[in-house]
């Protein structure tokens, strides 16, 4: 009596699934073949942080005030001052430890100049650590085309 019961529970589990895979067969297939294609993430996810600059003069927005560096939780953030020709405070050195940062957005919402954001983009995996380590100028490059938006 065990076998038949567990016979008829066999072929009931076995129709089961083959009625999922039949739904799903005709269906057109939503895996993508990276790195062949690739996802467009939506303008509001948190990538990698970048820096934002103006799109005319090509300088970057930040005034190494330095509030972003005080605010992030993890230390992930190391800037030095300096002036430029115009007596104007700007950072000399912008490092972002890409390894340390957790990804919360604090710096964007922090900066009152609008000069830092999180940019939908998430291919920096690497064999080198030490790539990790991401300065003024590979920040500019992430950041470069994108716009500060204003979230509500
Ligand atoms: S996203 Fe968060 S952890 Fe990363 S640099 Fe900004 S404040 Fe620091
Ligand atoms: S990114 Fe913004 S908060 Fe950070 S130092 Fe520059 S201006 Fe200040």
């Amino acid at each position: 009596m065990n076998i038949v019961k567990r016979t008829i529970d066999g072929i009931y589990n076995l129709l089961k699934g083959m009625k999922v895979t039949i739904r799903y067969f005709f269906k057109p297939a939503i895996t993508l073949q990276y790195p062949k294609e690739r996802w467009t993430m939506p303008e509001r996810s948190r990538g990698m942080v970048g820096l934002l600059s103006d799109p005319e003069t090509g300088k970057l927005n930040c005034t190494a005030c330095l509030i972003c560096m005080r605010n992030c939780p993890v230390r992930a953030i190391q800037i030095t001052q300096t002036k430029d020709e115009a007596g104007k405070r700007v950072p000399d050195e912008f490092v972002i430890e890409a390894g340390l940062c957790i990804y919360c957005g604090i710096c964007e919402e922090s900066c009152p100049f609008n000069a830092i954001k999180m940019i939908p983009k998430y291919e920096f995996s690497t064999y080198d650590k030490k790539q990790l380590t991401h300065k003024k100028e590979r920040l500019a490059e992430i950041g470069k085309g994108h716009k500060y938006t204003k979230w509500s």
